[in-house]
């Protein structure tokens, strides 16, 4: 398989597909640049290798052709203020617009195609609509990890029509390196830390890592099915009652493959879902009628910290309570420093997965774990053991 370290670019066109899908604001503005910046050091490395970069990306929704809202004209001027480089812009990804521009392009030069999704074709994973794009390009560089678990025209199936000249971008490989440091040679012991609302929406990803992990740290609002499903009393705490069979298997499991599973043994409680409840701590399977679990209490956090110390890898997955709210953000802060502090003492730290980024980046610690994904769905698939489309495409 290529290498994006080691290919040598000069005189190669690399049609570059980049997950540009970012907000916009109402002037139509970047609002939040992180994907861009995050491509950055892949376009430059064609750049100065002297190659030309020809990027295809998609960004909203749009149902029917071509609306100006989801056209990535918008994000030029943040591209080229981002990469130091100067961007041209392709009205449109395939025909006569898009190879004019794409013939036309020299050595050094990047050009940004218009969003790939004017075209149902690109989410139904056409072939001939992939062939289109193919032909504007000699390499193909897949860096949009975001879209990794989707078998789309450009995510997935152009790479046949590059039997050799593929590979990963840096955003890729940094993503795939990070979870395969993580699920395939860890340093041990390992230790997944699992939170979030619903163990309904974890339960691919619990089993997949049982079968790595040595130990399984559960917080959050699944936390209250496993209570439950114990014998303890849950107040009015979110539990799943259609899940109960299930978490009393997934903690058979456990035992059976000698995985030490962490439940908290204390909570925060409220007597309303909101950020001026009245809260105070109990023992968590002794939840009062009227009240529920929104935080880990602080012995919980006592004995998360302690495994977390002990942790060579930590996989963290998912808040430990609604820190959303000032109220019940303290276990999830906690629990964050915990992996700060272990990772400052030289255990790898992979935080992934919406809420639980969301949480590093609310606490500003992004930059104290090892690595944080952007990963979003591609990630939660990955730890689910499934091999993602846009990967197998690169690999194979
Ligand atoms: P998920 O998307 O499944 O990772 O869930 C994240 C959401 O879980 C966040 O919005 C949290 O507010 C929520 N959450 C965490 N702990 C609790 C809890 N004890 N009760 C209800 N919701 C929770």
């Amino acid at each position: 398989m290529l290498s994006i370290d080691t290919f040598s670019f000069s005189g190669h066109k690399a049609l570059l597909r980049v997950d540009f899908n970012v907000p916009l604001n109402d002037q139509f503005e970047v609002a939040d640049s992180t994907r861009i910046l995050a491509a950055v050091p892949t376009i430059r490395k064609v750049v100065e290798g002297g190659g030309s970069v020809i990027l295809m990306s998609h960004l909203g929704r749009p149902k029917n052709g071509f609306e100006d809202k989801f056209s990535l004209r918008h994000i030029v001027s943040t591209v080229e203020e981002l990469s130091g480089l100067k961007v041209k812009f392709a009205a449109d990804c395939i025909g006569q617009v898009a190879e004019d521009a794409a013939a036309d392009l020299q050595a050094g030069e990047v050009l940004l195609l218009e969003n790939l999704r004017f075209y149902k074709e690109e989410e139904k994973g056409d072939s001939a609509f992939a062939e289109k794009l193919s032909k504007l390009g000699d390499i193909y560089i897949n860096d949009a990890f975001g879209t990794a678990h989707r078998a789309h025209a450009s995510t997935a199936v152009i790479a046949q029509f590059f039997p050799v000249n593929k590979m990963f971008g840096y955003v890729m490989q940094g993503e795939i390196d990070a979870i395969d440091k993580v699920m395939l040679k860890p340093d041990r012991p390992l230790t997944a830390i699992m939170g979030g609302a619903k163990v309904s929406s974890k339960i691919s990803i619990i089993e997949n890592v049982l079968s790595k992990v040595n130990h399984l740290i559960i917080g959050g609002g699944m936390t209250f099915t496993f209570i439950k499903a114990q014998g303890g009393k849950t107040g009015s705490s979110l539990v799943e009652d259609e899940q109960l069979n299930l978490a009393l298997s997934l903690m058979e499991k456990a035992k059976s493959m000698g995985v030490e599973i962490h439940l908290p043994v204390d909570a925060v409680i409220a007597d309303k879902f909101a950020d001026d409840a009245n809260t105070k701590v109990c023992a968590v399977g002794e939840i009062p009628d009227g009240w529920m679990g929104l935080d880990i209490g602080p012995e919980t956090v006592k004995q998360f910290a302690q495994v977390i110390a002990a942790s060579g890898t930590i996989l963290w997955n998912g808040p430990m309570g609604v820190f959303e709210m000032a109220s019940f953000e303290k276990g999830t802060r906690q629990v964050a420093d915990a992996i700060v502090e272990a990772t400052s003492k030289g255990a790898y730290s992979l935080v992934g997965g919406g809420d639980s980024v969301a949480a590093v980046n609310q606490f500003g610690i992004a930059e104290k774990v090892s690595y944080v994904s952007t990963g979003g769905g591609a990630l939660l698939e990955y730890m689910e053991g499934i091999e993602l489309p846009g990967v197998a495409a690169i690999r194979s």
